[in-house]
């Protein structure tokens, strides 16, 4: 079959989950038997999310390859189990990039370099690249932003294009929102047709709606916006707020979505979705009656974003084990020796987040110290690993002055210390430890049982590492360094045998955990959540 191209745009609002939808579809075709990957195309200046504060963009992802990727990619993944890569995620600023290198290299021959042609080509062949390699039956292509955006309208230009040349092989989804008016009980659709005409006047017709609701819209609506949109009855899908993001790809095959797609693309339906193993999951997640309380020491607390994977692996590691997660934010800059007892009290299993600079920092010490002594399942994530070894350092081994050089650069116990290789780099941007490396795990440690293997591979995103003049001590006092990479030999994993459940990663496991594939790691550490909250 030829690679066929879905494109899914968003209007009225943003923030609709375009993200969402795309993977919804994408998991329904992937359970229909289509090999399927879906990419996203942000239209900010930014080479890519790397550089941007959570504040500003939510979490950084972080592919395989080591591309620093907008959080999509991570439901990407952990709707399709397919791992993304640099070419799942394309921003302005890199298409300019590659345009401006290409006329400093003189390929345009002398043309005048412009929007059209020149930036939409790029685009388009940016999109196109994936298909290339053969892999795929289905690109889904996200487009980032609303309808209306001046920055979004070369990669509507492009769309237009592409599915004009790519005729069948094209299809359009539109995402809008339908306000609900208290006062008048009533959906609304006329931002919807407005939106629709928007993208109509750009010249893209989309073959789909969907509509963001927190109503169910009656059938006469349903009819009405399809005659106003020129768009079949049977192409217009409402996508009404549900309590677990899990279920938005059973809400859409309930309302047929896939068999409508697939009709319209001229690609066989296959019979039914094999879908049995996302649906046990969901009946788990309905069925949980038992809770168990995370605490998550950062210090972004008030954003949702900022550690959507980790909540999303916590989550699914929770609902394997019949749990509800009950997730408490644990706010870093407000902990001190005093509050401590208080701020954690309850909490079955405490994570200590990643994170880059001073800020909180020393609330982060006062959680770990805190769980350490009190022997609570404890679960330290790149910079939280960071802050085991340091907290370690300080009140084990008795360097009260120890830290990471990252937050003072002239401490005598640098415990964690800069690579060699980082020493001399002086751009902010991709430079950093990035992607998947492996790691040898030893034998009959907490990690090399939860992963059931010693051989692993997982992602990273950091600049500074556990500082191996200190290991024989570290090791000496108790905490044993678990994981290291077979290569380079810098230490990855740290744990304190004899606790419950102590273990820090410099790596990222929480990217790499799935709907159908939950990381070990984190079904490790809630087990032993749950098997404390047990014992209290
Ligand atoms: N700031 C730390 C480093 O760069 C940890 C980074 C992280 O937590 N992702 O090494």
């Amino acid at each position: 079959m030829e690679t066929k191209y879905i494109f899914v745009t968003g209007g009225v609002v943003s923030s609709l989950g375009k993200g969402i939808i795309s993977s919804s579809l994408a998991c329904l075709l992937n359970a229909h038997g289509y090999h399927v990957t879906i990419q996203k195309f942000d239209p900010y200046i930014n080479i890519d999310p790397g550089t941007l504060n959570p504040y500003e963009h939510g979490e950084c992802y972080v592919t395989e390859d080591g591309h620093e990727a907008d959080l999509d990619l991570g439901h990407y993944e952990r709707f399709t189990n397919v791992p993304t890569s640099k070419a799942n995620n394309v921003t302005t600023g890199r298409i300019y990039k590659n345009v401006i290198e290409k006329e400093r290299r003189g390929d345009y021959l002398g043309k005048t370099v412009q929007i059209i042609p020149h930036i939409t080509d790029e685009i388009k062949r940016n999109v196109l690249l994936l298909g290339e390699t053969g892999k795929f039956d289905f690109i889904i292509t996200e487009i980032g932003g609303v309808v209306g955006d001046i920055e979004s309208l070369p990669f509507l230009e492009a769309v237009r294009q592409l599915r004009w040349e790519l005729g069948d092989n094209a299809l359009c989804i539109h995402l809008t929102y339908m306000p609900y008016l208290q006062a008048a009980k009533e959906l609304k659709t006329k931002p919807t047709q407005h939106s629709v005409k928007q993208l109509q006047q750009l010249g893209i017709q989309p073959d789909l709606l969907v509509l963001r609701t927190e109503h169910d819209i009656p059938e006469t609506m349903r009819e009405k916006i399809a005659q106003f949109c020129n768009v079949s009855r049977n192409a217009v899908f409402q996508s009404k707020d549900c309590a677990s993001i899990y279920e938005v790809p059973l809400m859409l095959h309930s309302q047929k979505m896939d068999e409508v797609v697939l009709t319209k693309m001229h690609a066989p339906v296959n019979g039914e979705p094999r879908m049995k193993p996302w649906h046990d999951f969901v009946d788990k997640i309905h069925h949980a009656t038992e809770t168990v309380t995370i605490g998550l020491v950062g210090k972004y607390v008030e954003l949702q974003d900022a550690y959507k994977s980790i909540n999303e692996a916590l989550f699914q590691a929770c609902t394997y084990l019949d749990h509800k997660l009950n997730l408490k934010y644990i706010h870093s800059e407000k902990l001190t020796d005093e509050n401590v007892g208080e701020m954690m009290e309850g909490l079955d299993g405490v994570i200590i987040a990643p994170g880059f600079g001073n800020r909180g920092i020393e609330g982060k010490f006062i959680a770990q110290k805190w769980c350490r002594e009190n022997d609570i399942p404890t679960f330290g994530i790149c910079l939280g690993m960071q802050c085991m070894v340091i907290e370690f350092a300080r009140n084990v081994l008795g360097y009260s002055d120890a830290n990471s050089v990252e937050m003072d650069p002239s401490t005598p116990h640098n415990v964690i210390d800069m690579m060699e290789e980082q020493k001399h780099i002086s751009d902010m941007g991709g430079t950093m430890r990035l992607g998947a490396y492996d790691c040898r795990l030893t034998p009959g440690s907490i990690v090399a049982e939860a992963y059931g293997s010693s051989e692993i591979r997982e992602r990273h995103r950091h600049r500074y590492e556990f500082n191996d003049a200190y290991r024989e001590e570290f090791e000496k006092a108790g905490m044993k360094c678990v994981g290291e990479n077979p290569q380079s030999h810098l230490v990855e994993v740290v744990e304190i045998p004899g606790k419950r459940w102590m273990v820090g990663t410099q790596y990222h496991p929480e990217y790499a955990s799935t709907v159908l594939n939950p990381h070990p790691l984190f079904l490790s550490f809630i087990e032993a959540a749950i098997a404390y909250k047990t014992s209290k």
